[in-house]
């Protein structure tokens, strides 16, 4: 960070040329990126236990899921995050570690493969197979492709290319080819990325919701309205729970709450939902007694990663911020 903006504490510092008081956008950009990438950790933690539940069951076993309870089919400890904030971890460590190189991500992805992780999407499973076989970052177009393991893991890249665009469709698709290539999948990473970024910028919700529908006029099956309550890892499905709840909530807490107790792929549809509002509402709206149940030495990590790449961003540079 330029000296100018690590001095500012305060929230506004002058212009030298003009005098003019001017605020400082960047804390606020900042615990935004942060709240994008610490809203998918809470979100999938939150909604891990009740992965392949349905709505009723979740209200059977837990009333209202309102906090981090551990257990579901994979006995995870409560605050316990799976392979949605695990293989974003990896995005996030390679563009700390090298700015953007997709081999390094895959790479990233078949160490995370070898550790045998607690849970592994097939799809994911099969595209890094396939790197780790063939040493191919970009699989082909695929009918099958259409599911949710893309999108999950945006907030690294969507942190890391605010300020830019068309090197957030770049990255994005980059990231999302090395396992899913769909038109559907490509459509909810880019949209994910949009969210995030004009979120971050504090744009309003309908601003956030135009931007939306405009996915849903390129792709209708997209439509989000009326919500139709399916939750699966069909990444349309995952991606119409994650707006409805988005757009018909007004804070961090009851977007994540409404989201995970619908069920079904509950942890990928928190971690989705938990990118854009944490976003759009920041890393301060998330509730502290699900961030204390995260694992420290992650959420410490995770605050790290989010703020390095944040101010490795275009949008940093253009605010002169130093990464
Ligand atoms: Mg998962």
């Amino acid at each position: 960070m330029s000296p100018a903006l690590a001095s500012a504490t305060c929230e506004s510092v002058a212009d030298g040329a003009s005098g003019v008081r001017f605020r400082n956008p960047w804390p606020e950009i900042l615990q935004r990126a942060q709240g994008a990438l610490l809203g998918l950790a809470v979100g999938d933690a939150l909604g891990g236990p009740v992965e392949f539940l349905t709505r009723s069951e979740v209200r059977a076993r837990h009333g209202e899921l309102c906090d981090m309870v551990g257990g579901g089919w994979l006995a995870l400890r409560a605050g316990q995050v799976t392979d949605d904030t695990q293989m974003a971890a990896c995005i996030a460590r390679s563009i700390d570690a090298s700015g953007w190189s997709p081999t390094d991500v895959a790479e990233r992805f078949a160490g995370w493969l070898k550790s045998r992780p607690l849970d592994v999407g097939a799809t994911c499973r099969r595209g890094i197979r396939r790197y780790i076989v063939h040493g191919t970052v970009h699989g082909s177009p695929n009918p099958g492709d259409a599911g949710n393991g893309a999108a999950m893991r945006m907030a690294p890249v969507a942190i890391a290319t605010l300020g830019d665009d068309s090197l957030l469709e770049r990255w994005s698709l980059d990231q999302a080819h090395i396992t899913h290539h769909h038109p559907l999948s490509d459509a909810a990473c880019l949209l994910v990325g949009r969210l995030v970024h004009r979120a971050c910028r504090g744009e309003p919700l309908s601003t956030l919701r135009r931007i939306a529908l405009e996915t849903v006029g390129r792709f209708p099956t997209m439509q989000f309205e009326p919500y139709r309550g399916q939750s699966s890892a069909y990444v349309v499905d995952t991606m119409q729970t994650v707006l409805h709840h988005l757009f018909a909530t007004t804070n961090f807490e009851t977007c994540l709450i409404r989201t995970v107790n619908v069920g079904g792929d509950a942890d990928t549809t928190g971690a989705i939902a938990g990118t854009i509002a944490g976003a759009y509402y920041g890393l301060r709206a998330i509730p502290r007694r699900w961030m204390r149940k995260l694992d420290r030495t992650l959420r410490e990590e995770l605050l790290g990663l989010a703020e390095r790449l944040a101010a490795r961003s275009p949008l940093a540079r253009s605010l002169g911020v130093e990464p």
